[in-house]
Parts: structure tokens; C-alpha cells; sequence
């Protein structure tokens, strides 16, 4: 089974879903069994999805950027 320590170290590649069959199924094993690890998948799970939104707010901003800046060279001819 895997330790703690290890899952820890699996555990980015288990939440974007980049582990072989058999790895995933040892992290899925090693966090039914363990709530510390539960409890850390879950903050990385919600620490990532705060880190995808702001990704986003960023993409979101540079759209706005680019049209105020379309709208600007507009407005100057
Ligand atoms: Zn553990």
C-alpha cells in the first residue's frame, strides 16, 4: 500500500487524472482508508479549483485589456 508520503506525491497527477490504472487504484485504496489524506486531496481539489478560477478572471481581464485597447485606437483615428 502506498504511504502517506508517497500519495502525497501522486496526488497532482491523481487530480488532473495523469496516473496509470493501477497507481489510481492505490491512491483511491490509500484514501479510503486514510482521512488525513482524504482531508489533504480535498483541500488540493478546492486550492485548484480557486487557482482555475483565477486563471480565468486573468484570461477574462486580457479580453477586456484588448478590447479597451481596440476601442482606444478607435477613438484616436
Ligand atoms: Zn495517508
Amino acid at each position: 500500500m502506498l504511504s502517506c508520503k508517497e500519495l502525497v506525491a501522486n496526488s497532482s497527477d491523481y487530480l488532473d487524472k495523469r496516473l496509470s490504472m493501477s497507481r489510481g487504484l492505490e491512491v483511491r485504496l490509500h484514501l479510503t482508508l486514510c482521512v488525513n489524506c482524504r482531508r489533504f486531496i480535498k483541500q488540493m481539489k478546492i486550492s485548484q479549483a480557486v487557482f482555475r478560477k483565477m486563471e480565468l478572471q486573468q484570461d477574462a481581464d486580457l479580453d477586456g485589456l484588448a478590447q479597451k485597447l481596440a476601442e482606444a485606437q478607435r477613438t484616436n483615428r
